[in-house]
């Protein structure tokens, strides 16, 4: 298992909002991670990550309990968020992000190096020069991407990604993470508001609700559940 999540509770302040989440992932696997607003989702994609330290339970990235692991540490060994509203920096240009994301985070023979992500998203090889904020939304996320895959990841946290992009943007975007996932044994886990676009690359499904996860099965099981009726 890449990521496992052992009974993993956190929140903010007095108010613990997310309890007993336990999941594990495969190398791979893609795993869409669902529920309404405010169910939890964010909060425990930021405990993954380290933003957020732990109320309770455990996780474990590669065998190794991440305990009191730096974000940077998580970064450097494979773990990864694309966060919620994008995550660049709007005043340096396409390759100044790149190249300052590179500069710390691809070592040499790295899964993604600078070539393998012009490569990847050609469009970000033509606007080299260009103002990362004046791209349009689809380009941003996909340098947004860029900058959360550069280096070795191991695993994925996505957080929305498809807010603010055209339907079929938000369809070939997720193409790509699919492609990724399973060319590089990438391990993804998708929260998204955009259910039927989530679904059509998900290998497994967990749907949250008010901080607890209510459903933890196979696509076809999550459609066949009474949990469905939720979206
Ligand atoms: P959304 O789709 O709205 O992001 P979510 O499932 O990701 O939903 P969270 O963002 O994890 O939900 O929020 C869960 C709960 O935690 C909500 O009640 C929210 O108000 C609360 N919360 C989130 N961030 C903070 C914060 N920084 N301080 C205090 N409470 C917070």
């Amino acid at each position: 298992m890449v990521l496992r999540l052992s009974g993993v509770a956190a929140g903010y302040g007095p108010k613990t909002v997310v309890s007993d989440v336990s999941f594990a992932l495969e190398p791979g696997q893609i795993l869409a991670f669902l529920g309404h607003n405010g169910a939890g989702k964010t909060t425990t994609l930021k405990a993954i990550m380290g933003l957020l330290p732990l109320r309770g339970g455990a996780v474990e990235f590669d065998g190794r309990s991440l305990g009191r692991t730096s974000v940077a540490d998580r970064v450097a060994m494979g773990l990864r968020l694309l966060p919620e509203g994008r995550g660049i920096f709007p005043d340096l240009s396409v390759e100044e992000n790149i190249d300052v994301v590179a500069a710390r985070n691809v070592v040499p023979g790295a899964m993604f190096d600078i070539p393998a992500i012009y490569k990847l998203f050609p469009v970000l090889d033509e606007r080299r020069d260009t103002r990362s904020g004046s791209l349009s939304g689809g380009q941003q996320q996909m340098l947004a991407m860029s900058l959360a895959i550069l280096g070795s990841p191991r695993c994925l946290l996505l957080d929305e990604p498809s807010i603010g992009l055209a339907p079929n943007l938000v369809e070939r975007m997720f193409e790509q993470v699919h492609d990724v996932c399973k060319s590089h044994a990438m391990t993804a886990v998708l929260v998204e508001q955009n259910v039927a676009a989530a679904m059509k690359i998900a290998d497994r499904v967990i749907i949250m609700n008010n901080g607890v996860i209510v459903f933890d099965g196979l696509p076809d099981e999550a459609r066949a559940s009474d949990f469905w009726s939720y979206f």
